[in-house]
This record gives structure tokens, sequence and C-alpha cells, in this order.
């Protein structure tokens, strides 16, 4: 992996970091007239040491991953790429047939984290025989779950094999607090780390009064507030979509913000934590 610059990194549970702020790409690809900016932003963001770039076989249906392959052909080394196997295709042969086709769409021979996208009715001893599978060939160098609840972890860890998992990739920001119960601290406790993905909730944090209020104390923005927020744990990756490159720069800028006390007190009052377990959300 090329190098993260001033981005802070998290171990995964092999000692390899990761940058903790990445770069996702749900919707790209999918408007010829954004295509050139996103394609900007993501350079943009691998300049800036974003180098983790988070996409899924489903993202319009290989699209953001052409994208992505086709944008990084000549620095595909300096990313640390995260694709998704629909749980559809999670079985024990068409995973491997899934992540063939993403390789190939991503122009590489190796996928950095390969991922669940979400519990599915295949039993997890076949989608965790293929992930051994992969390994051993090389194709891909990690492999995760996303969307698992505190449930779903313990079940994957009475799986063999299941303890080589290495991050649960799940929503969080200010909106949704479910996780700090109980699926963050398990986390933590295992040295898994959590991707948070949707940190800004697809765009319907930036006009939230109280982010708005904590952004004008420190002359920021609303979503770099989200963001700062979100990365104030530890063990914890955002990976915000940005699909312009004064977005991507803001982003990187959100790094150096700290929230105070008193930032996380205006925040606790219009987002209050949780108080008990709550199901495991969605997006
Ligand atoms: P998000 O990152 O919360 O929000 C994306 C929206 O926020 C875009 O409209 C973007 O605008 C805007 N934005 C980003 N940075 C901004 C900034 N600094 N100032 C103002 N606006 C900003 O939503 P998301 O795409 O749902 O989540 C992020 C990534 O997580 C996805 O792209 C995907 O890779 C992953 N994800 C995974 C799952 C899963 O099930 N595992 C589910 C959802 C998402 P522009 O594009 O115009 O810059």
């Amino acid at each position: 992996m090329g190098p993260t610059h001033d981005v802070r990194t998290v171990p995964l549970p092999t000692g390899e970091h990761v940058p903790v702020l990445g770069q996702g790409t749900w919707g790209w690809a999918q408007d010829p007239a954004r295509r050139g900016s996103e394609k900007q932003s993501l350079l943009l963001g691998l300049d800036l040491g974003m180098t983790l770039v988070d996409t899924a076989e489903m993202y319009g249906q290989g699209a953001a991953e052409e994208l992505i392959g086709e944008t990084l052909a000549a620095r595909r080394d300096e990313a640390f790429l995260v694709t998704k196997v629909l749980p559809y295709n999670a079985d024990r042969v068409e995973t491997v047939n899934a992540c063939e086709r993403s390789l190939k769409r991503l122009r590489t021979d190796r996928i950095d984290l390969y991922l669940l996208h979400w519990r599915g009715s295949v039993p997890l001893e076949e989608t965790i025989t293929a992930f051994g599978e992969l390994l051993r060939a090389g194709k891909i160098r990690h492999w995760g779950v996303s969307n698992f609840d505190p449930a779903d972890l313990r079940e994957l860890a009475g799986v063999p094999g299941g303890d080589a998992v290495a991050t649960n990739q799940v929503l969080y920001n200010p909106a949704r607090r479910g996780i700090e119960y109980d699926l963050l601290p398990r986390c933590q406790e295992r040295g898994l780390p959590v991707m948070a993905y949707s940190p800004v909730e697809q765009g319907r944090l930036l006009t939230a009064p109280a982010l708005e209020a904590v952004a004008r104390r420190h002359r920021v923005t609303a979503a770099q507030v989200a963001l700062a927020w979100v990365l104030r744990r530890s063990g914890v990756i955002a990976i915000p979509r940005a699909g312009r490159p004064e977005h991507v720069r803001a982003n990187h800028a959100a790094l150096t913000l700290t929230l105070t006390d008193d930032d996380l007190a205006t925040l606790d009052a219009a987002f209050p934590p949780v108080r008990g377990p709550v199901p495991l959300e969605m997006l």
C-alpha cells in the first residue's frame, strides 16, 4: 500500500494498517455528466492519503468497480481496495466466481478486503470456506463482513475460520448511534475495526441544526463535524462518498478537527446516545 500521508491509520487484526478515512463509491458511474468529477475525486483522495476505496459488485451492477479499475489502472498499488459479494452470490462456488468478476472489473489481480455485503440465506460456513480458498489463492488479502449485528458476529465466531474476519462495515453517524451500545465496544475489545458507512447519512445530516451549530464554532461544515464525530472513537474507519474534489478536500481536512466536550454535549442533546440494545439499522 502506498503512503498514507498524514491520515491516521488503524490496524486490521493481521497487523496491517489502513487509513481511518477512505472513500465510498455507492451510486457512482450512473450519471455520465458526473463521471469526470468522480474520477478526479478518487485520484485526489488517493493523493491525500485516503487510499482505502470502498465499492461492491452491487453498485451500478459492476459499473462502480469498472470506474475504479479504469481510474486506478496506473496507481493500483497505492490503493487498498474493498469490494463486496452479494449475499445471493455468497455460496461456496459463486463467491469465487463473483470475486473473479470483480477482479476483472477492478483490473487487478487481488482485492485487499472482500466483504459479505449483508447476511443472506447461504450458510456462513459456505461463504467462509470460499473466502479461505480465495485467500490461499492470493485473490483476496483479507475478508470481512458488513451489516452484521452482535448475534451474527457471535455466530461467525463459531464457524471454522470465522475468527479471521478483518472488519464489520455498518451504518454509523450521529443519527444512527445504535452500535455504540454493544456492537462497537465488542469489536473494539476484539481489535476488529468497524467501518462506518453513510457517515453523513447520504447528505441528510448536512442541514442538521446541531451539526451546523458546532460547525459554526469551528468555522467548518456540518459534513466535517459529522466525520470528526464518527472518527472520535478508536477502531473506527469512515468511508464518506464524495464525488466532487472540493468535498474530498473538506473530508480530508476534517481529520484535523477535534470536537470539544461542549461540542459533544450539543450533539448528544440533538442525537441522544442509546440506552439499550437497538436492532442494527441498514441503508
Ligand atoms: P454518505 O457518504 O453519508 O453521503 C454521501 C453524500 O454526501 C453525497 O451526496 C456527497 O456529495 C455528500 N458529501 C460528502 N462529503 C461532503 C462534504 N464534505 N460536504 C458536503 N457534502 C458532502 O453516504 P453513502 O454513499 O451512503 O455512504 C458512504 C459509502 O459507504 C458508500 O458510498 C458505500 O461505499 C458505503 N456503503 C455501504 C453500505 C453497506 O451496506 N455496506 C451501505 C451504504 C453505503 P457529492 O457526491 O456531491 O460529493
